[in-house]
């Protein structure tokens, strides 16, 4: 039998009112083997006033109450890393040691983050010529939408949840329908350690349906939402109107940009980690690959080595590399990219196909080689728009202009990456590449007090440590004259 899930609404597993359900597909298998709720705009009203109802209470709980309830669903998390990461990975296709490692430690991480966060809280006082005194009063904003995509689904849908309910907010999160079982299981787990009913409330459903109705929601003043450039648009300009306070984080096409001088054993290694992890779907991968000139080659030979050497294989497997593609229609998307880089004129130096067979069980998964392509310029298309795949484009540059022009020539700021080890270079080249996050010879590590997110098209707000923080609070000045003399 099909496991159904619910969603959950009033600190209750509930069924969608309108009772219809969508199959939510293996990507290994390319089997249904769950139903989610298709919820629709009944279930957000309903969420949106149980949301609404537990404002109050939890909004003027003190800090080190709503800390205590957020730490325990910490360590249930934790407690059940086995079982969530088997789920994540069912659910998404990666890997299993992927989400063992990141995805279901980092959730915990978020809510253990945000939680202790509260405790720490400093406000500055400003004395106005000893007249006046000013300080600063923050207020949580009532109820806010998180919206989340299917790529990290419990890690991102947590990096949302957590600030918003440690400042005092009420949530009501919309999951990717794609892969919405880690978030069912965290609705148990928000029953089990007690957050009260109401503060935070999970519909699953399509994003044209339950998340637009989501965003449209008049009672709902905040969004935070992670997804695709395109979809981010459509929410700016719904709730632009209702002057609703966003975060929009979206798509990238992140320049890894590798100088002759880099530590090339360790160019290549990290390289190949930010172009095929989660089968290079995070908005953070390294997909446009830059090597100077006189690295080019070299680069290129070990790079291709690299990944043909990566193991495409069934997700639970030990050993495999690069799981399933997460649906149908996202590996459809990325097999008619590596079509268009042909057309385009570019060159597949390895890959570019979908993999043969990799067991019994995985029949009808999805499951693309890890490719490669060389030739193309800067205007091409495939050097332009996001991919979400295993597919990287490798160019060569003669100077660090070049490699800066090239780096900025799209229309996404997400993240870059830089290998040199010329300290001076580095501090230069960082300063000029149009990008939210700049790594040097690194690749993903993550602070979690810094501020995330994207420039152009990327995105905007901020997102991570005080920025997170600041972002779902309401600023009052309050300015009191001082007694004279
Ligand atoms: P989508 O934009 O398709 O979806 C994101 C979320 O929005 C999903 O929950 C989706 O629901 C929902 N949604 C879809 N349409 C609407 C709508 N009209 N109104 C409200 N909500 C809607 O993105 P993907 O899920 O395909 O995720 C991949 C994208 O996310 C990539 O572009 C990637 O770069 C970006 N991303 C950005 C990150 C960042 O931090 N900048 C991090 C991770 C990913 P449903 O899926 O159920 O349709």
């Amino acid at each position: 039998m099909m496991q159904t899930l619910s969603n959950l609404m009033d600190g209750r597993l509930v069924e969608p009112v309108g009772g219809a359900y969508l199959d939510n597909i293996e990507p290994a298998t390319g089997r249904a083997y769950s139903r989610v709720p298709d919820s629709d705009e009944r279930d957000v009203n309903a969420a949106v006033e149980a949301a609404a109802r537990a404002f109050p209470e939890w909004s003027n709980a003190p800090a080190e109450q709503r800390c205590r309830v957020m730490l325990r669903m910490a360590d249930l998390i934790e407690a059940r890393l086995e079982e969530l990461a088997r789920a994540e990975s069912i659910d998404t296709g990666k890997p299993l040691a992927l989400a063992r490692t990141m995805d279901i430690p980092r959730a915990a991480k978020n809510f253990r983050f945000f939680a202790t966060a509260i405790l720490h809280e400093k406000s500055e006082l400003h004395v106005t010529d000893r007249q006046a005194m000013n300080f600063t009063l923050r207020r949580p904003r009532g109820v806010a939408g998180a919206i989340s995509p299917w790529n990290l689904p419990l890690y991102l849908l947590t990096w949302k949840v957590a600030p918003a309910l440690a400042t005092g907010n009420t949530v009501v999160a919309k999951p990717s329908e794609v892969t919405p079982m880690t978030a069912f299981m965290l609705s148990g787990i928000c029953i089990e350690a007690g957050l009260p009913p109401g503060v935070l409330n999970i519909v699953h459903g399509a994003g044209a349906k339950a998340g637009a109705a989501l965003a449209a929601h008049p009672g709902v003043p905040t969004i935070s939402f992670t997804g695709g450039t395109r979809t981010g648009a459509g929410i700016a300009a719904v709730a632009a109107p209702m002057f609703k306070k966003l975060a929009l984080e979206l798509g990238g096409k992140n320049p890894n940009i590798v100088f002759a001088d880099a530590r090339v054993d360790e160019a290549v290694a990290v390289s190949l980690r930010a172009a095929y992890s989660n089968q290079g779907q995070i908005c953070l991968c390294g997909s446009r690959i830059l090597v100077e000139a006189p690295l080019y080659e070299e680069f290129l030979e070990r790079f291709l080595r690299g990944a043909t050497a990566l193991k495409v294989g069934d997700p639970l497997e030990a050993g495999t590399d690069l799981g399933a593609l997460v649906s149908a229609a996202h590996y459809e998307k990325v097999r008619s990219y590596v079509r268009l880089a042909r057309e385009e004129g570019g060159t597949i130096a390895c890959g570019g196909e979908v993999a043969p067979r990799v067991s019994e069980r995985c029949a009808g998964g999805y499951f693309f080689m890890p490719t490669v392509i060389t030739g193309l310029g800067p205007q091409c298309r495939t050097n332009r728009e996001e991919i979400f795949g295993p597919v990287v484009t490798i160019q060569s540059f003669r100077d660090e202009s070049e490699a800066v022009e090239l780096a900025n020539g799209t229309a996404y700021g997400l993240s870059a990456t830089l290998w040199t080890r010329d300290l001076d270079r580095a501090h230069r080249v960082a300063d000029r590449v149009a990008a939210g996050t700049v790594w040097v010879n690194c690749w993903l590590v993550r602070d979690l007090r810094v501020p995330f997110g994207g420039m152009k098209q990327s995105g905007v707000g901020r997102e991570g440590g005080d920025e997170a923080l600041r972002f779902f609070t309401e600023m009052k000045n309050v300015c009191v004259k001082l007694v004279d003399g």
